[in-house]
């Protein structure tokens, strides 16, 4: 069969298979249409279902999360796991607790892990999945009781050869704290290495909390330096204002250049002195306030309620928020003001008319699954020091990661270049990259 109608056929059976799951469906096709060239020079992978396969996760799971709250009222939520591929190690991926969480954005962000994992060149699987439940605005006492619940179902599929979970938005410290109490509990089993993200102070790896955002920066930094810049005096906005952002913004103030934006879903602060991160931390991790109080607690600072980051003149932009929050319109003014490079620190935040727009501008675009891999990669580091018992200095895990990140970087551009694209086309470097490399372990497990 040829390799175009191969791609097809199998875009057709995920759109009658799983109708409605639309975030998933733009992921499945972001990546399929980067695989031709490779299938092309590798029709044994045609001839063996690599790409059906891929598509179709090893196991998903859904299931019901019970939890009484504050008032004693009982609430039902919904939670999630997709174990999608473990041709490469255990299932690896982040978990997910906010109310937009359904099948198709669980199993979008699984996908995109299968690749992202891939690309790190870790010993690691991909895997996803979360909760429809909000932690904004429930008290310790109920996230800690909605977290036992889902951990109470969740531990019969996670292990630390099997699946190992970490966090996403909505799951940070506190959250795999509470699941990590639960685990133990339940199997009475101190396996340190059953879930990623943990504090430093038990288990945890140093740099886990800083690598997704410092790692985006790294990337930035490296596709910048290909064109002879860098983010020394440099005018950056981050869209987001959670883990991810961050530390994206203290990285990039760390290289020299100055963050004069970033945002939450009820708009977005500009700073021009430069986002002050002990306030954003102050504001976002101990008040778990809305980012309209850094503009309240800081002179130089005004909060909009309209309106995007991306709408400020800047010549770095990293989105770090969340699927699809950078479209068309935003893309258009990032073009039209001169950016140089945007980087993906959230999963899939650029819609494909954004990416599309930035390519034909020649603007510098790191895709979320090598941009943000950074993350992932140190969960993997975690990983290695748990199995190992000891724990790491913060300059070693760090300078793993930026070798991680330049070695990620330097992969899509080799890759894009040897299938036929342009160095810059990371879309297609990234993705044929990290579909190499699982189809080759697929083809060498056999049909499973
Ligand atoms: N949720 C993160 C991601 O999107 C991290 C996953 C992990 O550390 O396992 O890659």
């Amino acid at each position: 069969m040829n390799v175009r109608a191969h791609i097809d056929a199998v875009h057709a059976q995920i759109r009658r298979r799983d109708p409605g799951e639309a975030e998933f469906h733009q992921a499945v096709t972001e990546v399929l249409s980067s695989l031709a060239p490779a299938l092309e020079r590798h029709p044994e992978y045609v001839d063996t279902g690599i790409v059906e396969r891929l598509c179709e996760p090893e196991r998903q799971l859904t299931f019901r999360v019970p939890w009484v709250d504050d008032d004693g009222a009982v609430r039902v939520s919904r939670g999630f796991r997709i174990e999608f591929s473990s041709a490469l190690g255990p299932y690896k991926g982040g978990l997910r607790f906010h109310p937009s969480v359904n099948l198709g954005i669980v199993k979008f962000l699984g996908f995109e892990q299968i690749f992202k994992n891939a690309l790190t060149g870790m010993a690691i699987g991909g895997g996803k999945g979360g909760a429809d439940f909000a932690p904004r605005g429930r008290s310790d006492g109920e996230v800690m009781r909605f977290c036992q619940s889902f951990m109470t179902e969740l531990h019969r599929h996670v292990g630390e050869q099997t699946d190992v979970p970490a966090g996403d938005i909505g799951v940070g410290a506190r959250e795999i704290g509470y699941l990590f109490g639960q685990y133990k509990r339940i199997t009475n089993r101190f396996e340190a290495g059953v879930l990623t993200g943990k504090p430093v102070a038990w288990c945890g790896s140093p740099a886990r909390a800083e690598a997704t955002g410092y790692g985006t920066v790294y990337f930035a930094q490296e596709m910048l330096a290909t064109r002879g810049h860098g983010f020394d005096g440099r005018r950056v906005v981050v869209s987001g204002c959670g883990n991810v952002a961050i530390h994206a913004i203290e990285k990039s103030h760390a290289l020299g250049g100055r963050v004069v934006a970033c945002s939450d879903s009820s708009g977005y602060v500009v700073d021009e002195d430069g986002i002050d991160v002990e306030l954003l931390k102050e504001v976002k991790e101990v008040r778990r306030a809305r980012v309209a109080a850094y503009a309240q607690s800081k002179p130089t600072a005004r909060f909009s309620a309209r309106g995007t980051v991306y709408g400020l003149p800047c010549d770095i932009a990293l989105p770090c928020a969340t699927q699809n929050e950078l479209d068309r319109e935003d893309a258009v003014a990032l073009v039209k003001n001169g950016v140089l490079a945007v980087a993906e620190g959230a999963n899939m935040p650029c819609t494909p008319e954004a990416v599309r727009l930035f390519h034909e501008a020649g603007v510098l675009f790191g895709p979320g699954k090598a941009a943000n891999a950074g993350g992932v990669a140190t969960s993997a580091l975690e990983m290695q020091q748990n199995a190992a018992r000891e724990q790491w200095s913060f300059e070693q895990t760090e300078s793993r990661l930026a070798d991680i990140m330049r070695t990620v970087h330097s992969q899509c551009r080799e890759t894009a270049e040897d299938y036929g694209g342009t160095p810059d086309d990371y879309v297609l470097g990234a993705n044929i990259a990290g579909f190499l490399r699982v189809a080759d372990a697929m083809s060498a497990q056999g049909v499973v």
